[in-house]
């Protein structure tokens, strides 16, 4: 037996990136998008990379994770997660990333835990020549498909330029938005951000993208933006349309009352977000599609065991991404060409970095999907002056917390977050 590998040193570096004003039910993206990039330095001078949320009461808690992994051996996963456990202590920190339902320690901590989790197995994968894919039970798939995701968005933030996608306010800019999108990266399945518009708005976004893209998957989120009532009518009138809606109402009880009536599956990142959740939203037969994050659920091993949960009580698997650089999308690649019950194509924000990333040499899309690395670990590589820049940003930006509503209230102070609004 080869001798254990120490965590000799962990660094946290809190970093942000410009962010388009994109739309959704609780208000717009703020001009700069907030991240956390880890460090894991081994005994052997090996580095292991882990990418997560910069909200300033999430990079306190990664700090005292940080500070209790000297020694740790970089296989000993459970004992990572007793170790973040112990220095994180029971604290219920709220959530900035969309989830519903009232915030918990457990949820809390699995969040801490999941970019250490990811840098361990980057670690190990170094230590062991073999790419994550392998450490994760193996692949399954050698590229892994992604869905390109629209969103209702100003043309620029207020005095600023606008971007590359510009305004898309109606159906016609969202399918100007994909037709972008399709052409640049080869996305063949589709989500559109709703919540935004009144309902009867976005069903005529999605029939316009059935006209424009006859093949092409849609899915249709609006963030428990609709009453139950409402879900039922636009999960009616969607009929044939779409692969899955994915939280139209607000909780576990109001989604199986749609569930029971809508003609298609219902999908979740919002009411399913930790082990917890799934007995009763199985018993109720809330959702039949849950979105995975590694971010949330506790990291790679966790999410895998997401999986086997899923297979095991008839539930599909997609997976969710919030805004992220190329770190978390090597750990998204990875989990996904080890997971056999993915059916449906992967969530990603990548467009909208808008190439900015953390990375050397940032994984490529073709035909919608990212090849598997073959290099061992995730098979990236941190580009430090990105890393120095982004930080440097990250001070200068002025932002700490994500804030979608109060960033939209600056130019509608009238407006209000409210779920359901229709
Ligand atoms: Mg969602």
């Amino acid at each position: 037996m080869t001798a254990a590998l120490g965590v000799a040193r962990v660094t946290v570096t809190p970093i942000a990136f410009p962010d388009p004003p994109l739309l959704n039910s609780a208000g717009i993206h703020q001009p700069w998008a907030l991240r956390a990039v880890v460090q894991v330095h081994a005994a052997d001078g090996s580095v292991g990379l882990g990418e997560t949320y910069g909200d300033a009461p999430h990079l306190e808690l990664l700090g005292r994770a940080a500070a209790a992994l000297r020694g740790l051996d970089v296989f000993d996963l459970n004992g990572l997660r007793e170790r973040v456990a112990a220095a994180v202590g029971v604290v219920d920190a709220p959530d900035r990333h969309g989830l519903t339902g009232p915030s918990s320690a457990a949820k809390t901590l699995a969040r801490v835990v999941s970019p250490f989790e990811v840098a361990l197995l980057d670690l190990q994968g170094h230590a062991t020549g073999r790419p994550v894919v392998d450490l994760l039970g193996g692949r399954v798939r050698d590229r892994v498909p992604f869905s390109g995701y629209l969103f209702y968005k100003w043309a620029a933030h207020p005095g600023a330029e606008p971007d590359a996608y510009g305004e898309a306010l109606d159906p016609a800019g969202i399918v100007d938005q994909a037709r972008r999108m399709v052409q640049r990266y080869g996305f063949r399945s589709l989500k559109l951000k709703g919540g935004v518009f009144a309902p009867d708005e976005e069903i005529a976004a999605v029939r316009a993208l059935r006209a424009a893209f006859p093949e092409h998957p849609l899915r249709l989120d609006p963030n428990c933006a609709w009453t139950v009532e409402t879900s039922i009518r636009v999960a009616a009138e969607t009929d044939g349309l779409l692969e899955y809606l994915e939280d139209p109402t607000p909780g576990l009880a109001g989604m199986a009352e749609v569930a029971a009536k809508a003609p298609m599956p219902l999908a979740t990142n919002m009411c399913v977000v930790e082990f917890g959740d799934l007995p009763e939203a199985v018993a109720r037969d809330s959702v039949q599609v849950v979105l995975s994050d590694h971010h949330y659920w506790g990291g790679l091993t966790e999410s895998a065991r997401l999986a086997t949960i899923c297979r095991t009580w008839g539930l599909g698997l997609s997976m969710h991404s919030n805004s992220h650089l190329g770190i978390s999308l090597a750990a998204m690649v990875h989990l996904g060409a080890a997971t056999p019950n993915l059916t449906y194509d992967v969530d990603t924000h990548t467009p909208w970095q808008l190439g900015a990333d953390v990375l050397a040499d940032p994984l490529a899309f073709d035909g919608g999907a990212v090849a598997v690395p073959d290099a061992p670990g995730l098979g990236v590589t941190l580009d430090p002056d990105a890393l120095a820049r982004m930080h440097a940003d990250y001070l200068a930006c002025g932002i700490r917390e994500r804030d979608d509503t109060g960033y939209l209230r600056r130019f509608q102070p009238g407006y209000e977050k409210k779920r359901p609004r229709w």
